[in-house]
């Protein structure tokens, strides 16, 4: 093996001398007539463009796109007029490559809205290359758990990753009764988490642990719950079997996303979604006979399900139509390949539009004025959080004093009973422990210059973007 290394690199010390010849340059022929090239590069179609099967204007790759058929995430900015919309969880029922409903809206402006914070999304947030505290803008559509139980996650371990200089803002419904709201829910969810947030008081909290909640009233149809940096949201009823189901839309620079949440195909869909750019709704596939010998839920569980709550895919392109979006898309539904088939037939029944489904997992639609497309992510398995991003406006980074220390919230007698490191750490080795958090009764502040770049670059990369893109658009 060594002999052979060695004979290699002698070889690659002394290279062979090769004769080199000049290169032949391609032959030049005479140009084919204009008529030939036609046919032959665009079917002769006038407009030069192969018209076939079910392709729409509009509906093609964006230049800037690295690959038009995969997302792979981190390797594409978002330009300044886009809009990119990722389902980060596609399903009711959670399984490894479907969690449950998350959908996030990322702006040319830099902002970030998340629709629905189902269990599991997080995992595909992570993998999106997405840092928590990033996301601090979540708009729940009503409270079935498969809409909101990632919340406590993003909650304590978004403020733990950066989270420090602003409250997480939650929006959703009211309901018929103070206890059915979002602010009952949030309150709740407080106490759940207490012992957590008590024992991640040893870090930085600074506002980590504030929620702004933003409780709506949801019988005032049409109401707008943000307006900010040029973006409105609002938002209206669903029929969904109990009060206090909500549907949102986001108006930005031209462009509009709606997600209905789940519900019964409805008017007020048509009302407020008209003319929606993007149009998302949740969908059903009429199979519950068959799904029953595969899911193992009974037919008549199934059925009541959907004839009180869902959207049947035959409705799901009613509704579409009436709509006229130009791109329809449905979600929180099973993705199967003994389904699939039949979801674009019932949708097909009436929307003959583009139509996309927004699942499994990682369905990346990226949409401009004038053109929409929709790929597949390529989600690893095993990714890393990405760091903490950061405003460096001010050419700091502030760390909040931890609220708390070990010594307020944990018994000496555990604590000395730890192992004393010079018996685990081997001779010659130790490193130097932080075990006393270096200032405890006030902030440390950093500038800039002072930080090693290996984590400043990382942790001011989407607020540098966020300003260039602010400055195109004007907004800065
Ligand atoms: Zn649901
Ligand atoms: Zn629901």
């Amino acid at each position: 093996m060594i002999l052979k290394r060695l004979c290699a690199m002698a070889l690659a010390a002394f290279p062979t001398i090769v004769q080199t010849q000049t290169p032949t340059p391609p032959p030049v022929a005479e140009t084919s007539t204009v008529e030939d090239m036609r046919a032959a590069l665009f079917g002769g179609v006038p407009g030069e463009r192969w018209k076939e099967g079910l392709l729409f204007e509009g509906i093609s790759p964006h230049p800037w796109l690295n690959s038009a058929s995969n997302w792979f995430p981190g390797t594409e900015d978002i330009q300044p007029n886009e809009m990119r919309i990722i389902f980060m969880g596609t399903s009711p029922i959670i399984r490894p490559g479907q969690m449950n409903t998350s959908i996030l809206v990322q702006l040319g402006n830099g902002e970030n809205y998340l629709f629905d914070v189902g269990e599991g999304s997080v995992a595909n947030i992570n993998a999106s290359n997405i840092a928590l505290n990033e996301l601090d803008k979540i708009f729940i559509t009503h409270l079935h758990v498969d809409h909101y139980n990632a919340l406590p996650y993003i909650y304590v371990f978004g403020g733990w990753a950066g989270r420090w200089h602003n409250p997480l803002r939650v929006f959703g419904p009211s309901g018929s009764a103070p206890e059915y709201g979002l602010a009952s829910m949030i309150e709740g969810m407080k106490q759940m988490v207490r012992w957590h947030t008590d024992a991640f008081s040893v870090f930085p909290v600074g506002q980590g642990h504030d929620i702004e909640v933003n409780e709506f009233d949801y019988t005032d149809e049409g109401g707008v719950i943000l307006d900010e940096n040029g973006v409105k949201v609002i938002h209206w009823q669903r029929s969904h079997a109990k009060d206090g189901a909500s549907a949102y839309r986001l108006d930005w620079n031209d462009l509009c996303f709606v997600w209905t949440g789940d519900g019964r195909p409805n008017e007020r869909d048509v009302k407020w979604a008209k003319g929606c750019d993007v149009y998302v709704t949740e969908t059903q596939t009429e199979l519950v006979e068959i799904s029953a010998g595969v899911q193992g839920v009974p037919p008549f569980l199934a059925r009541y399900t959907i004839d009180t709550h869902h959207t049947p895919g035959y409705a799901a392109g009613y509704v579409a139509n009436l709509i006229q979006p130009r791109m329809f898309m449905t979600t929180h539904m099973p993705f199967d390949p003994y389904l699939n088939e039949e979801t674009v037939a019932e949708i097909r029944e009436h929307w003959k539009g583009p139509y996309h489904f927004g699942a499994p997992d990682g369905i990346v639609v990226n949409v401009t004025k004038d053109q929409i497309w929709v790929r597949e992510g390529i989600i690893p398995d095993y990714p890393n959080n990405r760091a903490p991003q950061f405003n460096f406006d001010n050419n700091q980074l502030v760390v909040p004093a931890p609220p708390k220390s070990r010594e307020d919230i944990q018994n000496a007698d555990v604590r000395s009973s730890e192992i004393d490191p010079d018996l685990y750490y081997p001779e010659g080795y130790k490193p130097e422990l932080l075990q006393e958090w270096p200032t405890a009764d006030r902030d440390l502040v950093i500038e800039l210059e002072d930080l090693p770049p290996s984590f400043r670059d990382g942790m001011g990369d989407t607020w540098a973007k966020r300003k260039a893109n602010r400055a195109t658009l004007g907004l800065e």
